[in-house]
C-alpha cells in the first residue's frame, strides 16, 4: 500500500476513480504525486484503441510540461501553427505561450502515454470492473462493480470521482442533475480509406443539409466526419458503418468508394453540464461532468484541466492538510469554465448550419475573425489561456496561469514551469524580500521557496497585455497563481491569507 496507510481505516484505498479515460487517468497521477492512493476502475476488458479527439491545445501542453511530460507528447503528434473556430481560420502561433499551437495527436495515443505515466507512478487499475452501485456516509463511499466474475465485488474508499464520461454512472447514482440542451443534429465520425478522393482532404464543405470533412491523417487514411442539420438521431440507436456511407452520400453525392471504416461513432451538438460538481464524497470530472458540440477541440482538453484543478485540492483533504470545503473551490473554478464552453461551443455549432441566415452570419463573422484581437479573443477562448480563478494579490497575473517565464535560481533552474514538476506549490520570491522568506517558513512543509530572477523585466497576461514582472508570487501546484505582489515589499498579510486558504494554517509561528 502507498501514500497513507489506508490499511488502518477500512478503505481498500483513499481515491477510487472511474475511470480510464484521459480525465480519469490525469486526475489518477495528479493524485499519485501528491502521495495519495489511488485504484482506477474502468468497464471495458482493455483499450479498443479509438479515438475520438485529435489534439490538445496550448494549456493542456503547458499543463504536460508543468510536470515534465510533455516531450513524450511532442514526439507522438504534430504540430500545427493554426486552428480553427467554426472551421474559421484562428493564428495559434500567435499565443503568448511556450507552446503557441495545436498538438494534433490521437486520443488512443494520449491514453497511452498517460497510461505509462500512471504506471510508473504506482497507479492501479482494474479493468472489467463496471460503477454499479454507489453508497456514501460520513467516512467513505463504497463503490458497486460489475465485474466478469459473477459475484459483484465492492471497493470502500474516502472518496469517489466519477471521469466515466458523458452517460456517466457515477453522475446518476449520485443523483446529480445534468441540465441542457438537446441534440439538434447529427454528426458522424469514423476512420476510412477513400480510394476515390484526389485531394489529400476537404475542410468543411457546406451543402444545403450539412456539411463534411476528409482530413488525411495517415498514408491511405482519413478521418471523415459528417454534419446533417435535418435529423436528429435516436441517443440509444446502434451506430454502423453503412450509416456513415449513407450520410456521406447524402452530403457529397458520392460515398468516394469508401472501405475499411473503423472507429465509427456518431455526436450531436447536445451540451449539457452538471448542477453540481461535488455530493459529498462524490465528484465529477470531464465527459461526466460537461458534454458539448466538439467543435474547436475543447473537451478531452477541459477534462485534463479539471483534473488537474481537483487533483492537488483532493489530494490535501485527504492527507488531512485542508478542510473538505476546499473541494468546493473546485466547483467554484472549473463549473464556469464548462460553462463558457458549452456557451462558445452553442455559438460554434450555429454558425455551422446550413442555410441563407447562418451563411450571412458566417459572412460577417469570417470578416471579423481577421481582426488581430477577435482572433486573440477566440484564440484565448479556446486555448484555455484566458482562464482566471479569483484570488489575492494587486498584481495581474494573480488568478491567472503562470506564465512559463525565464528565471535565474541558485541551483540552474531556467524557467518556472520546471519547479511545478513535483506538483507541489511554489512561493516565488523574485525581489529577494526577507519578509517574503519570513512567511514562506511556516509553511515550509507544504509549500516550496525558490528565490530567482525573472530574465524579463515584463511578463505578458492576458488582458492586461505587456506588465512588470511581479515581485513575488504564490504558485498552486495547476499552475494558476493564488497571490501575487506588484514591486516595492509585498505586503505579506494578504500573502498569509492565500497561504492559508489554499495550504492551511501556518505550522510554526
Ligand atoms: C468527434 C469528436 C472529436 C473530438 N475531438 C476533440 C479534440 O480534438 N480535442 C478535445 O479536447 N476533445 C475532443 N473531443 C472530446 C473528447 O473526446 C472527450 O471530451 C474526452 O474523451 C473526455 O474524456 P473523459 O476521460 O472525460 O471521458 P471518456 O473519454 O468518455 O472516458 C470515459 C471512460 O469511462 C468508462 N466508463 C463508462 N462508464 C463506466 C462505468 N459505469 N464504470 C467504469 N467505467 C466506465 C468508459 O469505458 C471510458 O473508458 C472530441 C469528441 C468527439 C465526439
Amino acid at each position: 500500500m502507498t501514500g497513507n496507510d489506508v490499511g488502518h481505516t477500512g478503505m481498500d484505498t483513499d481515491v477510487v476513480i472511474a475511470a480510464v479515460g484521459p480525465t480519469g487517468l490525469m486526475l489518477a497521477c495528479e493524485l499519485r504525486l501528491a502521495g495519495v492512493d489511488v485504484v482506477v476502475v474502468e468497464r471495458l476488458a482493455e483499450r479498443t484503441g479509438e479515438s475520438r479527439a485529435g489534439g490538445m491545445h496550448s494549456r493542456t501542453l503547458e499543463v504536460l510540461d508543468q510536470r515534465g511530460i510533455l516531450d513524450r507528447f511532442l514526439a507522438a503528434g504534430e504540430l500545427q501553427p493554426v486552428g480553427h473556430f467554426s472551421g474559421l481560420r484562428l493564428d495559434f502561433d500567435e499565443s503568448e505561450s511556450r507552446h503557441p499551437y495545436p498538438l494534433m495527436i490521437l486520443q488512443s495515443a494520449i491514453e497511452r502515454l498517460l497510461e505509462e505515466w500512471a504506471d510508473e507512478l504506482g497507479v492501479r487499475v482494474r479493468w472489467s470492473s463496471e460503477v454499479s452501485d454507489i453508497s456514501q456516509d460520513g467516512a467513505g463511499v463504497t463503490v458497486g462493480l460489475r465485474t466478469e466474475r459473477s459475484a459483484p465485488a465492492t471497493l470502500r474508499a474516502r472518496y469517489l470521482v466519477g471521469c466515466d464520461g458523458g452517460r456517466s454512472a457515477v453522475r446518476k447514482l449520485a443523483g446529480i442533475g445534468f441540465p441542457g440542451t438537446p441534440a439538434t443534429m447529427t454528426a458522424m465520425i469514423g476512420d476510412v480509406e477513400l480510394p476515390d478522393l484526389s485531394e489529400e482532404y476537404i475542410w468543411w464543405r457546406r451543402r444545403p443539409t450539412g456539411d463534411y470533412s476528409a482530413i488525411a491523417f495517415e498514408p491511405g487514411w482519413h478521418r471523415l466526419i459528417t454534419f446533417e442539420y435535418d435529423r436528429v438521431a435516436d441517443r440509444g440507436a446502434p451506430v454502423t458503418s453503412e450509416q456513415l456511407r449513407e450520410s456521406l452520400i447524402r452530403l457529397a453525392g458520392t460515398d468516394y468508394g469508401m472501405r475499411n471504416p473503423r472507429g465509427v461513432s456518431r455526436f450531436s451538438d447536445a451540451a449539457r453540464q452538471a448542477d453540481r460538481y461535488r455530493e459529498g464524497r462524490v465528484l465529477l470530472a470531464g465527459d461526466a461532468a460537461h458534454i458539448h458540440f466538439p467543435a474547436g477541440g475543447q473537451g478531452l482538453n477541459m477534462g485534463v484541466q479539471d483534473a488537474v484543478n481537483l487533483g492537488w485540492k483532493l489530494a490535501s483533504v485527504v492527507r488531512g492538510r485542508a478542510p473538505e470545503s476546499l473541494l468546493d473551490s473546485y466547483h467554484a473554478e472549473r463549473h464556469p469554465v464548462a460553462e463558457c464552453v458549452l456557451h462558445n461551443t452553442r455559438a460554434q455549432s450555429a454558425l455551422a448550419r446550413p442555410g441563407p441566415q447562418a451563411d450571412a452570419l458566417r459572412d460577417v463573422f469570417t470578416s471579423l475573425i481577421v481582426f488581430d484581437d477577435v482572433n486573440a479573443y477566440l484564440r484565448g477562448m479556446l486555448t484555455a489561456l484566458d482562464i482566471r480563478y479569483p484570488s489575492d494579490g494587486d498584481h495581474p497575473v494573480a488568478g491567472r496561469r503562470v506564465p512559463d517565464a525565464d528565471l535565474k535560481t541558485s541551483d540552474g533552474i531556467s524557467h518556472v514551469y520546471a519547479l511545478l514538476h513535483t506538483g507541489r506549490p511554489v512561493l516565488l520570491d523574485l525581489c529577494g524580500s526577507a519578509e517574503v522568506a519570513s512567511v514562506a517558513e511556516d509553511w515550509s512543509d507544504r509549500v516550496d521557496f525558490v528565490e530567482a530572477r525573472s530574465e524579463d523585466d515584463h511578463w505578458y497576461v492576458p488582458a492586461a497585455g505587456e506588465v512588470p514582472a511581479p515581485a513575488a508570487l504564490l504558485v498552486r501546484p495547476d499552475g494558476h497563481v493564488a497571490w501575487a505582489a506588484t514591486g516595492g515589499t509585498p505586503a505579506t498579510a494578504a500573502l498569509r491569507t492565500a497561504l492559508t486558504t489554499w495550504f492551511g494554517p501556518p505550522t510554526q509561528g
